[in-house]
């Protein structure tokens, strides 16, 4: 049975997907933005249809626009990717509604994980350890409010129920500050969010970022993909990331994934996910559940060999999952670069034209991105340019690997963070495996 499958992405992610489709034969629609005609994946794709103008609103988020393309593309499903609509309820709704499979979890699903108390409360009943904190609403009596805190102990840190992106965020380290920035949050987070309610969880302090990656064929039987470690972050955004996390107590860790692999198999989870925790002094807490493809995703593909942008095809198309838990084998270390169209030094995005450039490749390098010589980035989207990926047989080797990469790459034209990451692979601290996710900003940049 022949299928075709929509696209609803764009850059390095929408090429990742029209790749696998080609390698289990599906035919492409891949939409895109007026300025986004010079994308590489639209030279390859069977057909395609622009979708609206630049501004993410009027393309990449225009539900009905990219429902009118599936529609006349006759398509059996929609790809969304990560960003954009891949977390929005609602998209997931009515494309099943319109005849268009949606690829990823049932909608249901995404509404209770993109809700972050309901998620806190939902996996917590499936024996995942949460962040300690109060997930009611705050109570108007001061002294009710000052208990609930003192059982919590300062600091906290107060959080958007409908936050995301890293904003509707603020940390409390005394009671001094705390009206103060209960009414800061709760309007910001009304503004930003459109709700205003609030919850309070306590701060922990110097964790590492690390996730879990899971898949379920929709039926009740689902595996884990093992860990990564994600705390190479700046403003909450990742910046390195690898696989498997080094250094984590085998005993929780083990019943960590037990629990991830059993709450996927009660909720009939279909699809890819991610369960997102803070870990501090061996303990883990869960934060989120993202339910889609991860940007870091290659970095557990490179270390078992599993395509997880293949499997949420198969799945998808009912053909279920590949290999059982007994049949992933664990390969080595990888670790992943992202490369950003940005200043090095202050951060600041830098579209424009690509005027040179060269990737990186060689034994146990992967390079994922749509770039190439001419390409002009447009200020339009995020600044992911290029994802440069190695694997080897241990950490230390898969960085030198990545040192080697890195200086073969190169671009120009535009700048891009490839020195950042070419001074963090030199950073002690780091080859150490000694930093947790406020080291970035508060002290490796601090220095500089
Ligand atoms: P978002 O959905 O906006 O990304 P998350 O809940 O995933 O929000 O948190 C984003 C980041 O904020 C985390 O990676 C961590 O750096 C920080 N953070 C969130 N909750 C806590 C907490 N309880 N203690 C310390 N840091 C936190």
């Amino acid at each position: 049975m022949s299928h075709k499958v929509l696209i609803a992405n764009r850059g390095e992610i929408a090429l990742r997907a029209l790749r696998a489709c080609r390698e289990l034969s599906i035919k492409t629609v891949s939409v895109y933005s007026e300025v986004d005609r010079d994308l590489k994946h639209l030279r390859f794709s069977d057909e395609t249809v622009c979708i609206g103008a630049a501004a993410p609103i009027d393309s990449y988020l225009n539900i009905p626009s990219i429902l009118s393309a599936a529609e006349l593309t006759e398509v059996d499903a929609i790809y969304p990717g990560y960003g954009f609509l891949a977390e929005n309820a609602d998209f997931a709704d009515q494309c099943n509604k319109s005849g268009f499979k949606f690829i990823g979890p049932e909608t249901q699903t995404i509404r209770n994980m993109g809700d972050k108390i309901t998620a806190k409360n939902f996996v917590a009943k499936h024996n995942i350890p949460i962040v300690p904190g109060f997930s009611d609403e705050l109570p108007k009596d001061k002294n009710e409010l000052k208990n609930i805190i003192n059982q919590i102990g300062y600091p906290i840190i107060l959080k958007a129920t409908a936050g995301g992106g890293g904003r509707g965020m603020r940390v409390v380290k005394s009671e001094n500050d705390l009206s103060s920035a209960i009414e800061i949050t709760m309007q910001e987070a009304a503004n930003a969010f459109g709700n205003d309610q609030i919850y309070i969880e306590k701060y922990i302090e110097n964790p590492k970022h690390i996730e879990i990656q899971v898949v379920g064929d929709g039926k009740g039987n689902a595996i884990h993909l093992g860990t990564r470690d994600c705390s190479m972050q700046r403003r909450h955004q990742k910046i390195i990331e690898e696989a498997p996390a080094p250094d984590l107590d085998i005993n929780n860790l083990n019943s960590i994934l037990d629990s991830c692999v059993n709450l996927c198999k009660e909720i009939n989870y279909e699809g890819v996910g991610t369960l997102e925790f803070l870990y501090e002094n061996n303990k883990f807490y869960f934060i989120e559940m993202n339910t889609r493809i991860q940007v870091e995703h290659p970095v557990t593909e490179m270390i078992t060999g599993f395509d997880l942008v293949k499997a949420q095809l198969r799945i998808a198309l009912g053909l279920g999952i590949e290999l059982n838990q007994d049949e992933i084998i664990f390969n080595g270390h990888a670790i992943e670069c992202r490369i950003n169209a940005e200043d090095p030094e202050n951060f600041q995005p830098c579209p424009g034209k690509i005027t040179k450039m060269h990737t990186a490749g060689g034994f146990g390098i992967r390079y994922d991105s749509h770039i190439y010589s001419g390409y002009d980035v447009p200020p339009f989207y995020d600044s992911l340019l290029a994802k440069i990926i190695t694997q080897a047989n241990s950490r230390k080797s898969s960085i030198k690997r990545m040192q080697s990469a890195l200086d073969e790459f190169f671009v120009e034209g535009i700048k891009t963070n490839q020195t950042l990451h070419q001074n963090i692979l030199d950073d002690e601290i780091f080859l150490e495996n000694k930093h947790t996710i406020n080291y970035l900003e508060n002290e490796f940049l601090k220095s500089r």
